[in-house]
């Protein structure tokens, strides 16, 4: 299981790559330093959740209703979905007008944000004042036309205020209840626009023509996702276009580094949860003149992680996952794979280093990691040719099932190559090698 929302920062990797060939030297081994950063996750919790009465107990704490607050709670979510701002606006504290104004903005922002379903869920609450709470409440969304489940949910806080017709919020708790200052939320950069394709949900603020693409290459890449993982119907997929890192490291903090293109952002465990991607439109529009073909490929690369997210386990190879993703963007020619294999030398990392789990996260040169993309590429296209993408499908469930059994990884993986492909796993390496040398 995994224990939050993760990142598949991978992509950056294959980027950093590229930027090795085409920058001067120095630019270079900054892309090479962005890599040391490993990915975190982004579902921060809170970290003093004792600090308030959880609801569960029932105990009012003094404070009045629960159900009084959960009820406006409600009504500012609902109020996001059927865009009635009157409606919005009635639970908002007229005693604090820049928190009132600043939350119209809001809901201005969001206007033609196709919300599904729209939720605040108090946790816990402490009163702060006669008639004030301040609240915790976990927060998260759908989107109409795209995954069905609410995402995990990030944490929020606020105060509330007892007024004579109700609870109403007053303000931004987050420093007082969560210790910190909330981060940067997409519609606090201005109006979102709302670009529908087949495929995917672009949401942006001003970046039209970065919106216009990426949802152009999301409707591209689906029929071969499609394909690749038959029976799967995916709905549309969230698509987040950031006008640039400054931007995204307001939101996520720590979590993005330099040089990134777009990255895939995991909502939950369940396929219905399903993922979102996020697309640094300055970088997008820089590669796209100086890469032509390497956005598209990267689209399709994020939208399979997405796909593959319910599909995979603690226990699937990464060089499987990372593999599919490009099967599925675009296998690329497997040079220096091949080179080094004729050479005779050892490589580092082995096949066999990168079905341990995390391994791709561990990769810290530009050798290492162009290697280990030409690993996971030339073993998913000699499975998918040789033995059919139906196996492949296999293998993917069969490691998913034994994600929780004790034996170690090797055992495991050389257990499931026999067991779906009848062969063992050094016998399906020395094929890999064979079939990558005769590339
Ligand atoms: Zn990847």
């Amino acid at each position: 299981m995994r224990p939050c929302p993760a990142w598949t920062d991978l992509r950056k990797r294959r980027l950093a790559i590229l930027l090795t060939r085409l920058l001067p030297a120095s630019l270079a081994a900054l892309a090479s330093l962005a890599l040391l950063v490993l990915p975190g996750c982004v579902g921060d919790r809170a970290q003093n959740t004792d600090w308030a009465t959880p609801t569960a107990t029932g105990a009012s704490n003094g404070a009045g209703s629960n159900n009084g607050i959960q009820a406006a709670l409600d009504t500012y979510a609902k109020a996001l979905t059927d865009k009635n701002r009157d409606s919005f606006a009635s639970v908002l504290d007229a005693g604090n007008p820049a928190f009132t104004a600043a939350e119209l903005q809001r809901f201005d922002n969001l206007a033609a944000v196709p919300f599904g379903q729209f939720s605040l869920r108090l946790v816990s609450q402490s009163q702060t004042a006669p008639d004030t709470v301040a609240a915790k409440v976990d927060t998260s969304y759908t989107l109409r036309g795209s995954f069905s489940e609410l995402p995990s949910p990030g944490r929020a806080a606020y105060f509330l205020v007892k007024r004579p017709d109700g609870w109403k919020l007053s303000g931004d708790a987050s420093v007082q209840a969560l210790g910190k200052k909330r981060y940067a939320r997409f519609e606090d950069f201005g109006k979102v626009e709302v670009l529908s394709g087949q495929r995917s949900i672009v949401l942006y603020h001003a970046q039209a023509g970065v919106a216009r693409q990426v949802q152009e290459m999301t409707d591209a890449a689906m029929p071969r996702l499609e394909s690749v993982f038959p029976g799967a119907r995916f709905p549309k997929v969230p698509v987040k276009i950031y006008e640039n890192k400054d931007e995204i490291d307001q939101t996520f903090p720590g979590k993005w580094q330099e040089w990134t293109g777009g990255a895939s952002l995991m909502l939950g465990e369940k396929a219905e949860q399903g993922g979102e991607i996020i697309i640094d439109a300055e970088v997008f529009s820089s590669t796209a003149g100086t890469s032509p073909g390497y956005n598209r490929k990267m689209i399709a690369h994020e939208l399979t992680h997405i796909a593959l997210f319910p599909m995979s386990g603690n226990r699937t190879p990464p060089f499987l996952v990372e593999g599919l993703a490009d099967y599925v963007g675009g296998i690329e020619d497997t040079a220096l794979l091949r080179e080094r294999l004729r050479g005779g030398g050892a490589i580092s990392p082995t096949l066999s280093d990168i079905y341990q789990p995390g391994s791709f996260s561990a990769l810290l040169t530009t050798d290492a990691a162009t290697l280990a993309y030409e690993e996971a590429d030339s073993a998913v296209s000699l499975l998918e040719t040789k033995y059919g993408n139906d196996k492949v499908m296999e293998l993917l469930r069969e490691f998913q099932r034994r994600q929780n059994d004790s034996q170690s990884q090797d055992a495991l993986v050389n257990d499931v190559f026999s067991s779906v492909l009848g062969i063992s796993w050094n016998d399906f390496e020395g094929e890999w090698r064979s079939y990558v040398l005769a590339g």
